[in-house]
């Protein structure tokens, strides 16, 4: 099947051959005829599928005929995140190069001033958060009587973020005869009730949802005792031996430890920046514009602000945590090994995390192997005790099997780089520097480590009323599982201060060739 299959118009056909796609992804060629056709779309997608494409492909062809009129948008995309709707506008972009239509991006964190402009100047395509849709509906500055057509995008985690009431009071603004596609990647009963309540006689297109994780990620695990001050030393390490460590996002699970990490790296001399739902609109762009020019390798984030976004060609994942939730795992993952490319995924875990990771191992399907000892490795004694091993670190490693050790042959090599630096390098931070092409591309040239301790970070702000997280979709899938934690939950109880035994291990690590 191609593009021009479709119905597509003249103009947007020429805008995907300029954007290089040849062929349409699998979702685009079930949906964009009907939308085409202008029936409602139950999709059930996630990102990364081409789902953007497949509604804005349409959307350019439908509103080639017609005009805007001030304050009057014709359609209107509802996004549950700020870089969300900032992505799909990119989109309108590019795909819309041939056509003259006034797209509005109306997202918090900017001045209310310029996106009344736009309003005013009459919107073809209106991309919002509800919040902000909202509160400037409440100003008078907006009818959305006009509506013709309203996509709801990634409805599952307007859920989870609590977002559903603003969806309902928005959807009641619009014409009752609207043009309906609703989006999601899930669909747990709440959504499906949604789905009833705002579509009228909808296709339902499907693609599948990746239950497994890529075959070309490594994937390992890394021990570390609970507390912070280790698990960024441990982290440190891993990031300074990476292998072919090109980019890399860190993930955290909570805004502030995203703060303190981002802060505590750059202290340490790595090139950082941070990514949470507590940084002005500003902040956050400037810190994904370089991130994805390639001028900050190292990009520390939590998972709502990172959900979704389009960065391409990431060669490490770290997770600083491990994902309360499992398909948070197989989401973070995903951001590395992309289109067929290799890419390395390490999970720094603590005795705390052990739900955690059978949890994802039995959603992967597999299990996950540790790069040097399992937790029996961490001890949970007093500082300066020997750490203790047990069977466990054996049982481990066979359950990755031979073959992992096999078929990552690079691996076994990445595998043995922290622990034989652990000492050499604490020695250089203490003393020496190290020679420019030895360090990590993600060390900024000219700053060297300094001290623990780690920089304490100030009291985060708190979240606002709508952000909260919410466990539906989990609950409806009767799954039984620990209510998913605000952003700013409590930190997680401490098992003592130890050194993982990786990190003693003497080896030849840095030995001159
Ligand atoms: P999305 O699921 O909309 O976030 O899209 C994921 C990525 O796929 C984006 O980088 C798009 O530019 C890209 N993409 C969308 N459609 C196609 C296509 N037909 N062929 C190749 N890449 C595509």
């Amino acid at each position: 099947m191609s593009f021009a299959d479709l119905g597509l118009s003249d103009k947007v056909l020429q805008a995907v051959t300029t954007a290089g796609y040849t062929e349409p992804t699998p979702i685009q060629a079930q949906a964009i005829p009907h939308v085409l056709a202008r029936r409602d779309v139950l999709g059930i997608a996630q990102t990364g599928t081409g789902k953007t494409a497949a509604f804005t492909l349409p959307m350019l062809t439908m509103l080639e005929t017609g005009r805007a009129r001030a304050r009057m948008p014709r359609t209107l995309i509802l996004e549950p995140t700020r870089e969300l709707a900032a992505q799909v506008e990119e989109n309108f972009e590019r795909y819309g190069t041939n056509h003259k239509l006034n797209v509005a991006l109306i997202i918090g964190g900017v001045s209310f001033a310029d996106q009344d402009a736009k309003l005013t100047r009459g919107t073809d395509v209106l991309i919002a958060t509800p919040g902000r849709l909202l509160d400037h509906f409440e100003r008078g500055k907006l009818l959305l009587t006009g509506v013709e057509l309203l996509v709801i995008d990634e409805a599952d985690r307007m859920l989870d973020m609590g977002f559903i009431p603003d969806i309902e009071r928005i959807v009641k603004m619009v014409p009752f005869t609207r043009q309906t596609l609703f989006f999601s990647a899930t669909m747990p009963p709440e959504i499906e009730r949604l789905a009833d309540m705002f579509l009228h006689n909808p296709q339902r297109v499907e693609v599948a949802r990746p239950a497994s994780t890529a075959t070309t990620i490594e994937q390992r695990l890394v021990a570390t005792g609970a507390e912070g001050h280790e698990k960024r030393k441990v982290l440190r390490q891993l990031i300074r031996s990476a292998s072919e460590l090109q980019n890399g996002i860190i993930f955290c699970n909570r805004k502030r430890d995203v703060a303190q990490l981002q802060r505590s790296l750059t202290s340490h001399g790595f090139n950082a920046a941070a990514l949470h739902g507590d940084m002005d609109q500003r902040a956050r762009m400037a810190a994904l514009d370089g991130f994805r020019s390639g001028e900050v390798p190292l990009l520390v984030a939590s998972d709502v602000a990172a959900r979704g976004l389009d960065i391409p060609a990431v060669s490490h994942v770290f997770n600083f945590d491990v994902p309360h939730h499992p398909e948070d795992y197989v989401h973070r993952i995903g951001r590395t090994g992309r289109a067929g490319r290799s890419g390395q995924a390490f999970t720094l875990a603590s005795r705390t995390d052990e739900r955690s990771l059978s949890a994802i191992e039995s959603l992967i399907g597999q299990p996950i192997a540790w790069l040097d000892g399992d937790l029996s490795t961490v001890s949970d004694e007093v500082e300066g005790d020997e750490p203790r091993r047990r069977r466990g670190s054996r049982r481990a490693k066979e359950t990755s099997g031979g073959e992992s050790a096999k078929s990552t042959g690079r691996s076994t090599e990445t595998s043995a780089a922290p622990a034989s630096e652990s000492p050499r390098r604490e020695n250089r931070s203490r003393g020496g520097r190290r020679p420019a092409a030895e360090r990590s591309r993600a060390e900024a040239p000219r700053r060297e480590p300094v001290r623990e301790p780690e920089p304490v970070s100030p009291p985060p702000p708190r979240e606002p009323a709508r952000e909260p997280a919410r466990n539906a979709p989990e609950r409806a899938r009767g799954e039984r599982r620990p209510p998913r934690r605000d952003e700013d939950g409590d930190t997680p109880v401490g098992l003592g201060s130890h050194v993982p035994a990786f990190l003693l291990k003497p080896t030849g690590f840095g030995k001159s060739k």
